[in-house]
């Protein structure tokens, strides 16, 4: 995508309120193969935090709303408590009324190992202006174990023409064409993307099944464009959302 206007900066460092070692390691407890993946794929209404749609955050054994599971011996079927399914159905209308709030669609990205890593999240916002910090929050996901180790992370706020990467980075459905990166500050970004931030971890708060991770900016781009917007589930211009139903 030709750049039709260009802002680029080095955000000035301020002092580091954490480690980014050490930002919020031990946060989540880790990943567990085996309870990944139920509700990806959803796009469902309102697939950003809370409830941002990742994977594993009602799997089995946590602490989080799939926790009160109870199995019932002899068929082999999971059926939950009053309990459990009040914290279900909280959920459910929380994401539900959450997918009325349109929002753009970033991919987070980070290193580590000489592999790149990205997800889809649209749980991403503004924290402060001096210094320059932002947020994104994450549910039990890859990137959440990540973050620790790597302390930094790119977002790319995708456009339009992006909507594939959208789906392929929530692990929906693989895009037609390979994700290509371009480097900033030894961070990958999504190519062609509609704006470019490096962060680095500076602070990390556990809430609820998610952690908000604040990134102190590093670096930043953006390029004209029209966005990719996520509204009750579907992605798309605000016109084909509202189109389809929403
Ligand atoms: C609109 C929307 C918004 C969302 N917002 C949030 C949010 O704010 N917070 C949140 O926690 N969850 C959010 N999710 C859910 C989140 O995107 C998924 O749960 C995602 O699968 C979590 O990724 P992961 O780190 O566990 O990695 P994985 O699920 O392992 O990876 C994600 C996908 O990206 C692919 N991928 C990763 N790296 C590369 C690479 N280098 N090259 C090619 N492909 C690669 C993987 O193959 C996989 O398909 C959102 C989902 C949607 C649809």
């Amino acid at each position: 995508m030709a750049p039709v206007s260009r802002r680029e900066g080095m955000a000035r460092l301020t002092r580091v309120a954490v480690p980014a070692e050490n930002a919020g390691a031990g946060l989540m407890p880790p990943l567990r193969p085996a309870s990944r993946r139920p509700s990806e794929g959803s796009g469902a209404a309102g697939a950003g935090a809370p409830g941002a749609g990742g994977p594993g955050t009602s799997g089995p054994g946590t602490s989080g709303p799939g926790a009160g599971k109870a199995l019932q011996p002899h068929t082999g079927v999971a059926r939950l408590t009053p309990k459990a399914a009040a914290v279900e159905e909280a959920a459910r209308s929380l994401r539900q009324v959450m997918g009325r709030f349109a929002t753009g669609v970033t991919v987070v990205t980070t290193t580590s190992r000489g592999r790149i890593h990205g997800m889809t999240a649209n749980a991403f916002l503004s924290v402060s202006l001096r210094p320059p910090l932002v947020l994104i929050s994450l549910g039990r996901c890859r990137m959440n174990e990540m973050l620790p180790r790597t302390g930094r992370y790119g977002i790319s706020v995708l456009s339009r023409q992006q909507k594939d990467f959208a789906g392929h980075f929530a692990a929906q459905r693989p895009a037609p064409t390979e994700p290509r990166f371009v480097w900033e500050r030894e961070i990958p970004l999504l190519e062609g993307a509609l704006a470019h931030l490096v962060c680095r971890v500076v602070d990390a708060h556990p809430a609820g099944d998610h952690v908000l991770w604040i990134g102190e900016v590093e670096y930043l781009n953006a390029h004209e464009g029209e966005p990719l917007l996520f509204f009750t589930g579907r992605f798309g211009t605000l016109r084909e959302v509202q189109q389809r139903g929403g």
